[in-house]
């Protein structure tokens, strides 16, 4: 696939730089960005032969499949900060907004669509459940009071004691407070999948922040992931930025426990050579516990640190199915598309839930013309360390998946043309993410706030962005997090730099904070 921007090819990075940032995530390529526009000079360092880490593609036959990540909330909203952050940034790629939002398929048979519009949403749940109308619009009261004050609390890190009776609670509690009705509570957790662990196990405040941020648009990037991924590659460019591809990260320089520059291992497969760069910042978008683990002298890091940083959970992995069709009728994917349930528990959404996502229902380019792609998410709770025989567990999951997508499009098999998957292994080799985690850690209530690694303070000079540090997985946290690590390094360079970027974000009265997320 030709890539827009060009890297530093064969040529070396510069002996120093005013920060190196280690992947190119949404976390690296947002921050690079950020530092970048202020006049830093940024050397971004990618392991892989792509930008995007989540968010890329890759191609097979004719066909181009989103590797993990397709739905993108807020991003073609220039209302709000995310949104209007990439115009800023210059992002010119298009956005194609869904509606339905999503799809919803029940173990009896029936499905439910989420439309686009909130007021028509809730109508449609009260004609369906009149018998917890009332209960309804107390539990959406309840979702945006949340959803604001979440929003200042975890997005912006600022002090909100009205949060408190809510911060503790999970998904599951909450809608076990508000309804009685094993259906109703299913379809408001019946996209839980995304969160990468069970609602018993999810922020009720996450939860109710994403909700409602699909009412302000939810967004398939136009041209696929990698095209989002790739534009921000090329603006960084632009604004001078240097970019090594295939270059890995080996080591973190430190002198007494601050964080000096980087020691990278680049080059072709036959000649790989280590090179030393000098960093005034290092930023970190990689997985955490590599970060700490293998990139760090275990003398930098408190002890203490580690020991509780070892102890979060991460997120389940998320196993995935690309499947590219040829003469598969449109109607009947549209039909299809969605979570699919066969048990009413949505604590069993590892084992008894699967999601069919078409891509091409939004950007027909994906596919040669008049064909589809099918992709499906499977999240599952698996043991990493104690799989032995990987091949196996594909071929059982797929297995799975397939024989799934034959009962629910009959004949589906006879118009497959290409076919592959990807389990844990497969998210952990192309992206390092410890054990192939969907989010980084679990967004649940204890391992969100303080209680998520911060941005920085670990060692003196080292920031965090991504999906492993506050405030959490997904793409908005993540583009907040590089966003909050750049006014970190600029503020502590000159405020000026810090004005540049963040002027826009202030906000005043609270009905702006609508724009925050
Ligand atoms: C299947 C799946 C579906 C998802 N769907 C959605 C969705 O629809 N919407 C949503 O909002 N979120 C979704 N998510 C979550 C979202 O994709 C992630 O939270 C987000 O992309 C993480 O971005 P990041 O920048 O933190 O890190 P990553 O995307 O993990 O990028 C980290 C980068 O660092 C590089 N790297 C690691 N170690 C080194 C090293 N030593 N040297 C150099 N480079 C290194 C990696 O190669 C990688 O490119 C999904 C995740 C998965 C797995």
């Amino acid at each position: 696939m030709k890539r827009l921007f060009r890297g530093l090819r064969g040529n070396p990075p510069n002996d120093s730089y005013d920060a190196v940032i280690i992947g190119a995530g949404i976390g690296g390529l947002i921050c690079a960005n950020l530092l970048a526009r202020a006049g830093l000079r940024v050397l971004l360092t990618e392991q892989h032969y792509m930008v995007g880490g989540y968010c890329s593609t890759f191609r097979r036959n004719g066909y181009t499949f989103d590797a993990a990540t397709h739905f993108y909330p807020l991003l073609g909203n220039p209302a709000t900060i995310t949104g209007k952050l990439l115009l800023d940034l210059g992002i010119t790629n298009g956005w194609v907004k869904m509606d339905p939002v999503d799809h919803f398929h029940f173990p009896d048979g029936s499905s439910f669509a989420v439309p686009a519009d909130f007021d028509e949403y809730l109508k449609k749940l009260k004609a369906e459940f009149p018998e917890e109308a009332a209960a309804l619009d107390q539990f959406f009261t309840e979702v945006r009071e949340v959803y604001m004050l979440g929003l200042l609390s975890y997005f912006r890190w600022r002090k909100t004691e009205r949060l408190d009776r809510y911060r503790h609670l999970t998904v599951r509690q909450a809608l076990d407070r508000h309804f009685e009705n094993r259906k109703l509570k299913l379809l408001l957790a019946a996209d839980c999948g995304h969160w990468g662990s069970p609602p018993c196990r999810t922020s009720f405040v996450f939860d109710s922040m994403l909700r409602l941020s699909y009412f302000l648009g939810n967004y398939y990037p136009r041209g696929g992931s990698q095209a989002f991924a790739d534009e921000l590659a090329l603006r960084f460019e632009e604004r001078s930025g240097h970019i090594l591809m295939s270059a890995t990260v080996r080591r973190i320089l430190t002198r007494n426990r601050t964080a000096t520059g980087v020691e990278v291992e680049l080059g072709p497969a036959h000649a790989r050579i280590v090179r030393r760069v000098n960093a005034g910042v290092v930023v970190s978008n990689a997985d955490l516990l590599s970060t700490l683990d293998r990139l760090l002298e275990p003398t930098q890091i408190d002890p203490n640190d580690l020991t509780s940083i070892r102890r979060l959970r991460p997120t389940h992995p998320c196993f995935l199915t690309h499947i590219g069709l040829k003469d598969m009728p449109t109607e009947v994917l549209s039909d299809s598309t969605g979570y699919h349930w066969d048990s009413w528990d949505s604590d069993r959404v590892a084992t008894s839930a699967f999601k069919i996502f078409v891509p091409t229902l939004y950007e027909p380019a994906m596919a040669p013309p008049g064909c589809h792609i099918v992709i499906v998410q499977k999240l599952t709770d698996i043991n990493y360390e104690a799989i032995e025989d990987w091949p196996a567990h594909k071929t059982a999951v797929e297995d799975y998946i397939m024989n799934n997508l034959e009962r629910v499009m009959p004949g589906f098999s006879g118009k497959v043309v290409v076919k592959l998957s990807a389990s844990a292994l497969t998210s952990h080799k192309f992206t390092v993410n410890h054990h192939g985690a969907m989010l980084g850690w679990e967004m649940s209530p204890d391992q969100l706030g303080e209680h998520r690694p911060a941005l920085n303070g670990l060692v003196k000079n080292l920031y965090f962005t991504g999906h492993w540090t506050q405030p959490g997985g997904g793409i908005t946290p993540v583009i907040v997090s590089a966003m909050q690590v750049a006014r970190k390094i600029l503020g502590h360079r000159e405020a000026h730099f810090a004005d540049l970027i963040f002027k826009a974000e202030k906000v005043s009265a609270p009905e702006d904070l609508v724009c925050v997320a």
